[in-house]
């Protein structure tokens, strides 16, 4: 009985994929069109358990469109922060009924931890990273706990940190081996306006407003032409990612974290 248990504890705590399949993934699939690519890795189950992590912005309804013209159930996680612009809210709301997504799953902050670690909600204001762990790094980490992959919309063109980015890796956020699958990693930004204009899809509202990428509203600011399109993120702080693609974001985390961590 002991024994019986200790494996399955082994089996819960082993890696679900390593560098070498990610690396068989990218070869396996190098040429190969976007939308085949999803097709075989959804029907094929080659990633498991699998995911899409959006956060219904600028670009996200490409990435959602192509997985819901496979599978429409397909879980999409998105991270409900309570710092959003009005517009994303509802910009959600009306991608998942114009794509036909049926399986949107949204992330809260734990309401123990805000009330012991962001009492006034103004966390952003004076330590973004602890304010991202509390709303996006932990609520995501569980989640994913119970998936073996997640989609991600990053592509290499977003900004110095993404360029060369593969299309399949290994998510480094903790020790849990989950692929990661960045179907768009090799789009460029004329590719994904002409799948806007092929498929009539809508575009977040704001970005005609001069914000080509949309986060969370207080750290969210407009970009000039020929800047770099993420450079609106944290403008002021030596932050470029919110952590939930950075290397051992969630390495301490337990499934069940302690809410007074
Ligand atoms: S993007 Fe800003 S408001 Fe959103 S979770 Fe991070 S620091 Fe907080």
């Amino acid at each position: 009985m002991a024994e019986a248990a200790r494996r399955i504890d082994m089996l819960d705590t082993a890696p679900r994929f390593t560098a070498a399949q990610a690396d068989a993934l990218n070869v396996r699939f190098a040429g190969v069109a976007t939308h085949e690519m999803l097709a075989a890795l959804l029907r094929e189950g080659l990633a498991g358990r699998i995911a899409a992590v959006s956060s219904f912005g600028a670009e996200s309804a490409v990435l959602l469109h192509l997985i819901a013209s496979v599978d429409r159930n397909v879980p999409v996680l998105f991270l409900d922060t309570g710092k959003h612009f009005a517009e994303t809210l509802a910009y959600r709301d009306e991608l998942v009924a114009r794509i036909g997504l049926t399986n949107l799953i949204n992330l809260t902050p734990d309401a123990e931890v805000l009330a012991k670690r962001d009492e006034t909600g103004l966390r952003w204001s004076y330590d973004p990273d602890g304010c991202c762990e509390i709303r996006k790094v932990l609520p995501l980490a569980q989640a994913l706990s119970g998936f073996d992959a997640s989609f991600t919309g990053r592509k290499g063109f977003q900004s110095k940190t993404r360029a060369g980015l593969a299309r399949f890796e290994i998510d480094t956020t903790d020790a849990a081996g989950r692929l990661k699958v960045n179907p768009l990693a090799d789009w460029s930004a004329d590719q994904i306006e002409a799948y806007f204009k092929a498929t009539g899809l809508p575009a977040h509202p704001l970005v005609e407003q001069g914000y080509p990428s949309i986060g969370c509203s207080p750290c969210t600011t407009k970009v000039a032409p020929g800047e770099d399109p993420r450079s609106g993120r944290w403008k002021g702080w030596d932050k470029t990612e919110c952590g939930i693609h950075v290397e051992g974001a969630a390495s301490e985390l337990p499934p069940g974290y302690d809410p007074a961590f």
